[in-house]
């Protein structure tokens, strides 16, 4: 056994931000002390536009070309799970990283069930024991108030998911070998097929990217709110965002939602307006760096985060608040 297996994402062909984040993880793994290198595994029906030079970081890049693996998997999950399974088997890693994203989440731990070995979600950092000589990684818990550092029992390989965004991508171009791995025999075994895959259209730039978001909650009492939040987000070049409660009410879709079973956001600034801050939300929000609340409760527990905060109605603070942010971005 040795060696760290990272299975990195591919989007639109090419390497997805999170598997340089992935990469990193892995490098500080290897400068504490973890042998055998690093391997970055790529699943896909067509990654041919893939090179070493895209993977800094990675001794080696394993490409998983199969129809199987249309969009890295991700309208089925049998077929990534058996691919990686495969891989392991034959290449026997100490370490396999997955990114928390939603095809990482849900491959990650169902691999973990088909080998019988550990998996850590939710991971924002990873070091090695030097006494026990196994990774221990750190995880938010209790809602994202405390951290928690976890080892791996058990002998077989140790399972990890990432949270983007924690780790920062290594620069550079990578100069590590290129190989194939068939995994025609292992997807034979597939019984779910990806019939079509619908790409949802989304305005500006990406939740998970975004430097700024603007939030909203129950408090905005309805959906045509949200207009006036993606208005802020696009003077702000940042991204809307919402918390369960108004998801649920159908206001936004799913895929607005931060928190425990949501999105894990890391923005400089993240506006919160009619959100209370229960702590499921704010376990999605343990990487933003600047909280703004907007809330008409004062003893709302938003305002125990928040490095700056408004006690009342949004309905009043908020056009003032823009008009005052579209002036000053000119
Ligand atoms: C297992 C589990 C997982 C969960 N996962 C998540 C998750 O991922 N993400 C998530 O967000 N929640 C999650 N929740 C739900 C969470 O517990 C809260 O119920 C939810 O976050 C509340 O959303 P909210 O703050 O929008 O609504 P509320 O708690 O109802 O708060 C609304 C806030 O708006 C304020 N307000 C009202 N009117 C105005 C006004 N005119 N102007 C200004 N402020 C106003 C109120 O003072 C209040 O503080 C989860 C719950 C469970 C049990």
């Amino acid at each position: 056994m040795s060696g760290i297996l990272v299975i990195g994402e591919v989007e639109n062909g090419a390497l997805s931000a999170v598997s340089g984040e992935l990469l990193a993880a892995a490098g500080k793994l290897v400068d504490e002390g973890v042998s055998g290198g690093v391997s970055l595994a790529l699943m896909g029906d067509d990654l041919t536009g893939i090179t070493a030079a895209h993977a800094p970081g990675a001794d080696r890049v394993i490409l998983m070309s199969n129809p199987a693996l249309k969009d890295g998997g991700t309208g089925g999950y049998d077929a990534p799970v058996l691919a990686a399974a495969a891989l392991n088997e034959s290449t026997s890693p100490d370490v396999i990283l997955f990114a928390k994203t939603d095809f990482g989440a849900v491959t990650g731990p169902r691999l973990a069930f088909k080998l019988g070995v550990p998996v850590a979600q939710d991971c924002v950092d990873v070091a090695l024991d030097s006494e026990t000589g196994r990774v221990a990684v750190t995880r938010p818990v209790f809602g994202g108030n405390a951290l928690a550092v976890y080892g791996f029992n058990g002998d077989g390989a140790q399972i990890a998911t990432i949270r983007p965004g924690v780790f920062d991508p290594i620069e550079g171009e990578g100069s590590g070998t290129v190989e194939e791995f068939d995994v025609s025999a292992a997807v034979a075994a597939v019984r779910t097929t990806l019939v079509e895959t619908v790409l949802q259209e989304s305005e500006g730039v990406r939740l998970e990217d975004a430097d700024v978001i603007i939030s909203g909650g129950r408090g905005l009492g309805g959906p045509e709110p949200f207009e006036q939040l993606q208005e802020l987000a696009n003077i702000l070049g940042g991204a809307v965002g919402a918390s369960r409660a108004a998801c649920d009410a159908g206001w936004v879709d799913h895929s607005y939602q931060i928190g425990l079973t949501g999105k894990s956001v890391n923005p400089t600034v993240y506006v919160s307006i009619g959100i209370s801050g229960a702590s499921q939300h704010m376990a999605g929000l343990s990487g933003a760096r600047n909280i703004v609340a907007i809330n008409k409760d004062g003893d709302a527990n938003i305002f125990k985060s928040a490095r700056f905060g408004v006690v009342g109605d949004w309905e009043k603070v908020l056009p003032a608040f823009t008009a005052t942010v579209r002036d000053l971005a000119g």
